[in-house]
């Protein structure tokens, strides 16, 4: 078998970057990436046969640890019945089913083939819903790739906002404000200005893709009356937290109801998924009832839908999130003192943990931008080096799965402290 080395090598001269995803490559946190050849449980297996404790979890969807036997039985399975038809299948109404006896705020559901496609639609459709066009979203929130998210804030308030990537034409991004997350004065000051324009707010309800930040008490309350108020619709942008706190949402936890959810990662059990969710009366805007089009050759796929209706049948049993909230906090009770007397930080919620390299717990995307990111690269590559795959980059949360065993977390919090005492 090949090294990493060469096979990056090689890869950079057929890939761009020799990627797929650019945070792969390592580029935040310097290096060279790994090529991982297996999983199992909470264990991943680069190409040289060295072995990490996983906290990156591919990003979200694997709650259930690496190769669950169920879950890959379901892909099995599903997979020999035949892979793709591109008509209806039976997994279909069962995995909405699933969706909308999980989350009281969904009535129907779409399901796509990504994150990205699932807010993307949820844009569209809110702009046909309400006939307007402006959309608010928050600084250091990640709603995937499409050209309308890739905002970054301009120098004021109501200025222009900044595309975040070359390729996006002006007019792609003139509707997209940007304000800054936990901070409701802002998002007053927007609707002021642009009362009866704003389609929609959407937000990741805990922000996820800038370490993990919380809301403030009361906060995402404002955000959903000041939207009713102004009757735009309100999206929770779910695909990290859907079933990872809960089974449901972070709705369900915060019992705030947005009008749109997006899902992705996790219902999808380890394979390509995404969903879009919500009330019956804006969802039936969608084609075709309506005439806000979405598509997609392989929506709905029946081998997808195999593993995430198993995945999501074995999370039904809740005591799943109580072992998770349990093992999470023991692990952090066993590395905080330490972070704290290095001058760090941490914050952990359900089964998603992540250090920040400062003194302070981050409100936002500014607070989050003092992060020592030097420290936090010494940090990734001592973990690597001693067989702790963590998700390379400081403004990404990590996750355990039930995989994740007492032994498993012991083994990598003795690691971390003896790595926090010497960075
Ligand atoms: C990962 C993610 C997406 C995009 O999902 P993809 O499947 O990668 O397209 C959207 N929103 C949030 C909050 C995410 O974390």
């Amino acid at each position: 078998m090949a090294s990493s080395k060469e096979l990056f090598d090689i890869s950079k001269k057929l890939i761009p970057g020799g990627v797929n995803s650019p945070v792969r490559s390592f580029s935040s946190v310097g290096g060279e990436p790994i090529y991982i050849e297996s999983g199992k449980g909470p264990i991943i297996t680069d190409v040289e046969d060295k072995e990490y404790i996983d906290f990156c979890a591919s990003w979200g969807p694997l709650i259930l640890g690496h190769a669950h036997p169920e879950v890959v039985n379901a892909i099995k399975e599903s997979s020999e019945k035949g892979i793709t038809f591109g008509t209806n299948c039976p997994n279909e109404p069962i995995m909405a089913e699933l969706i909308v006896n999980a989350i009281p705020s969904i009535e129907k559901v779409r399901l796509t083939t990504s994150g990205t496609e699932a807010t993307m639609t949820a844009l569209r459709l809110a702009r046909g819903y309400t006939k307007r066009n402006k959309m608010v979203k928050f600084e250091g929130c990640y709603h995937g790739h499409a050209d309308a998210f890739l905002v970054n804030a301009g120098s004021g308030l109501l200025t222009n906002s900044i595309s975040s990537s070359e390729g996006i034409p002006e007019n792609a991004i003139n509707d997209t404000i940007v304000v800054p997350f936990n901070d409701i004065e802002s998002l007053k000051e927007v609707f002021n200005q642009y009362k009866e324009e704003i389609a929609c707010v959407i937000v990741e309800p805990i922000a996820g893709n800038m370490g993990i930040i919380k809301p403030n008490d009361g906060y995402l309350e404002s955000i959903r009356e000041i939207t009713k108020d102004n009757k735009s619709l309100l999206i929770f942008d779910e695909v990290i937290t859907g079933f990872r706190l809960c089974y449901g949402g972070y709705q369900n936890l915060c019992k705030i109801t947005p009008d749109l959810t997006t899902l992705g990662k996790i219902i999808g059990g380890g394979l390509p998924i995404g969903a879009i969710g919500g009330r019956k009366d804006i969802m039936d805007f969608l084609s075709p009832i309506g005439n806000v089009y979405q598509a997609g050759t392989l929506s709905g796929n029946p081998v997808a839908l195999a593993a995430g209706i198993q995945t999501l049948e074995i999370l039904k049993d809740s005591s799943i999130y109580d072992k998770l909230n349990i093992a999470i906090n023991v692990f952090i009770d066993s590395i905080k003192d330490d972070i704290l007397k290095a001058g760090y930080n941490y914050q952990a919620i359900g089964s998603m943990f992540c250090i920040y390299f400062q003194e302070n717990v981050p409100k936002n995307l500014t607070d989050m931008q003092n992060c020592n990111i030097d420290r936090f690269n010494k940090y990734f590559h001592y973990l690597l080096e001693n067989g702790i795959y963590c998700s390379p980059s400081q403004y990404e949360t990590n996750f355990i799965s039930i995989a994740h065993s007492n032994t498993t977390l012991e083994k990598a919090s003795s690691i971390i402290r003896k790595c926090l005492s010497q960075i």
